[in-house]
């Protein structure tokens, strides 16, 4: 199978909403008048993002899933994406598998595939996305303001838990197993969310790095700092599920700095919290104030005492740390 039997073959549909999609030089998208364009790209490579077992149709859906997750953040609704494989070898099996999780994906979330690049290399996925966004309602990460409630959508730290269970540093129950597990193999972008909190939230980012290390960047770009309470992580299964020799703060590493959840996190003004409540019931998204935004700038975490906890948080950063996938 040469390259463009492999595109035809795989990663050829006719596009819903593009003009023009695979197979010209260029795609043509059709911009709504007066929308903003929301671009971002996102890349996985093994060992690195993905560990070398996983299931293609989960790895197909989680590489479009993260950058979904971009979108979500920004409160944009998904347009077209493209698609850069590098892999090792053509494997039908895996194309078929891997190519179902990302269409599977894009009718999820209307997305059109419009174009891309496969080479031969070591297996790394690049998306770029697309989404549009009504001019001045786009979420930055700049606009927390003093006095700010702080929300995340659903549970963290199940997927951090997950990959710990799978590089046998823990072990739990089948059942819970595969629960987290689908936490970090198929992430949910909260599209629906991001685009329910237009003109809500004063600031979001989505968390994938981790929520001490996420947070931390709105607070930078927004000239902020916050206190955060921990009452609320009892939501998550990586405190909650019964394991074996694991200290409430390892737990509590995964829900505060473990990373991967692709969760949204967001301020709003203390003003909104009916239409914050909205916007979850909308959404079918769940969130759970867990902070205020302060004009003193740095991050406090108290413990369930409610005391100031003194301990350092870490997150995720590419090169400063070796591979979590290995
Ligand atoms: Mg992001």
């Amino acid at each position: 199978m040469n390259e463009f039997d492999l595109i035809d073959k795989y990663f050829t549909r006719p596009p819903e909403k593009a003009l023009l999609g695979v197979g010209d030089d260029c795609a043509l998208l059709e911009s709504n008048k007066g929308m903003h364009q929301c671009i971002t790209s996102d890349m996985l490579v093994e060992g690195r993002h993905f560990l070398s077992t996983v299931d293609p149709y989960r790895l197909g859906v989680k590489s479009l899933a993260v950058n979904l997750s971009d979108l979500a953040a920004c409160g944009a609704t998904p347009s077209a994406f493209t698609l850069s494989l590098s892999l090792p070898q053509v494997d039908p099996h895996w194309l078929e598998l891997f190519s179902s999780g990302i269409w599977d994906t894009a009718l999820l979330f209307g997305m059109d595939l419009v174009g891309g690049d496969t080479t031969r290399g070591p297996l790394c996925i690049s998306i770029t996305a697309i989404g549009e966004v009504p001019p001045g309602d786009v979420l930055l990460r700049s606009g927390a303001l003093e006095g700010d409630d702080i929300y995340i959508s659903g549970t963290l730290g199940d997927a951090a838990l997950a990959l710990a269970v799978f590089r046998g540093f823990v072990s739990v129950d089948a059942q819970s197993f595969e629960r987290i597990r689908t936490r970090l193999e198929q992430p949910t972008p909260r599209v629906g969310l991001g685009v329910a909190l237009r003109g809500v939230a004063n600031a979001c980012i989505d968390i994938s790095d981790g929520l001490i290390g996420d947070l931390n960047h709105i607070l930078e770009r927004s000239g902020v700092g916050a206190t955060l309470g921990t009452e609320w992580i009892n939501n998550s299964e990586a405190i909650s599920i019964d394991m074996q020799q694991q200290s409430f703060n390892k737990r509590l590493d995964y829900v505060l700095s473990g990373g991967d959840d692709y969760e949204l996190l967001f301020t709003a003004s203390r003003d909104a919290r009916e239409e914050v409540r909205f916007a979850s019931e909308q959404s079918r998204t769940p969130v759970t104030l867990i902070g205020q935004i302060t004009r003193e700038k740095g991050l406090k975490v108290f413990d369930l005492r409610r005391e100031l906890m003194q301990r350092r948080f870490t997150s995720f950063d590419h090169f400063q740390t070796h591979s979590t996938y290995d």
